[in-house]
């Protein structure tokens, strides 16, 4: 299972952490994606997770 990075196009982001069939993967853009049986259901910038950065929407 792969994805590439919606923002970037990097073809292989870093799983950070699994659970279950969910994924959290980071692309080195700094975008977190979330990937759900090999779906990317969710993604979001730096500002979600520790830091707020309004730059990103
Ligand atoms: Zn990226």
């Amino acid at each position: 299972m792969s994805v590439n990075c919606p923002s970037c196009d990097w073809p292989a982001p870093t799983v950070v952490s699994a659970h279950g069939t969910v994924r959290y993967l980071r692309c080195v853009c700094g975008q977190w994606l979330i990937v759900d049986d090999g779906l990317v259901v969710a993604t979001t910038g730096n500002s979600l997770f520790g830091r707020r950065d309004t730059s990103q929407r």
